[in-house]
């Protein structure tokens, strides 16, 4: 895939405007075309914070003549209105559907804002009932961090539940495939798949360019697994859940490698009867992973987490 114009662009603005840092100017999604009028918006890299109104992840849409198909919906409807005007900088097109691919807040908690303006929304019902049994947890957690704009919002669910764990969706002439490809990061969490551009929207299936997180709810053998069938479709482009857009080598190395890596060292280490403080340390130093970001908050954490699940067998 050739380097998106819109990257290019902003690096020679950032070049011109010496003052052009994140604390000199608003949050921005950064919008880069990934396909004939499909596009990945891109959030923070980092960690979120009420500045980047919790979009510390990767978006997109795809623009049809009967309206944009919009994945993911951002955590508050502050985050919603500012994906909202990044489309509308791009095409002057409504976003008429909805399609949720996550049950973490940044993938769905600003529903409210498009379903008041008439979008459709719709989802897995897996990913619908991980969305309920998590939203407790996911608004106090917002509320930590975003403070006020945590107050507004609203969870909305989706009013188009698809009960199959893969659906065909013909949406504004646009075929489009919602796939649930096994567990992975969280609960419920889905990809979309345009068969006809080979552009998969890999949701937090796939992280790009940072390091990926275990987290509680994370299945790491299942991930992997999940990952294979991501990269069975030969997708062309892999917009991830985190990060840039790129090739499905791209993916492998900054997501399947580490997932391999996680599942068969941290395996092998369990075989050998090595303790869990030992395995951390051993396998600590993984230079092949250290250009993701934010290896030093998260590859311990993982190894550990690998570890405990690991140890416990499967759930
Ligand atoms: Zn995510």
């Amino acid at each position: 895939m050739s380097l998106p114009v819109p990257i290019k662009t902003f690096t020679r603005l950032c070049l011109l405007l010496a003052f052009c840092t994140p604390a000199a100017r608003a949050f921005e999604l950064l919008p880069v075309q990934v396909g004939s009028k499909v596009w990945a918006l891109i959030g923070e890299t980092g960690p979120r914070t009420a500045e980047n109104h919790g979009l510390n992840n990767t978006l997109g849409f795809i623009e049809t003549p009967e309206g944009v198909i919009l994945i993911g919906s951002g955590a508050t409807p502050a985050a919603a209105r500012l994906i909202e005007q990044t489309v509308a900088g791009i095409t002057e097109t409504p976003i008429r559907w909805v399609i949720t691919i996550g049950a973490q807040d940044h993938h769905w908690l600003g529903n409210s804002y498009f379903s008041e303006r008439g979008a459709l929304i719709i989802a897995l019902r897996r990913t619908v009932a991980a969305q309920k049994a998590h939203v407790a947890d996911h608004l106090q957690r917002l509320k930590r961090f975003a403070g006020k704009e945590a107050d507004a919002v609203r969870p909305v669910y989706a009013d188009r539940i698809i009960d199959r764990d893969e659906a065909e969706l013909k949406l504004g002439g646009v075929t489009l495939r919602l796939i649930w490809p096994g567990n992975g990061h969280f609960r419920g969490d889905a990809v979309v798949w345009l068969p006809r551009q080979r552009i998969v929207f890999a949701g937090d299936f796939v992280f790009n360019d940072r390091m990926l997180g275990v987290q509680p709810y994370s299945r790491v053998t299942e991930w992997r697994q999940a990952f294979k069938r991501i990269a069975a479709l030969e997708p062309q482009v892999v917009v991830p859940g985190h990060g840039f857009p790129g090739s499905l080598d791209k993916a492998r190395r900054d997501t399947g490698d580490y997932l391999d890596f996680l599942v068969d060292r941290v395996g092998k280490a369990l075989e050998d009867w090595q303790e869990l403080g030992e395995t951390t340390d051993q396998l600590s130093d993984a230079p092949q992973f250290r250009h993701l970001k934010l290896y030093d908050s998260w590859h311990r954490r993982n190894i550990n987490r690998t570890y405990l699940q690991l140890e416990a067998g499967p759930t």
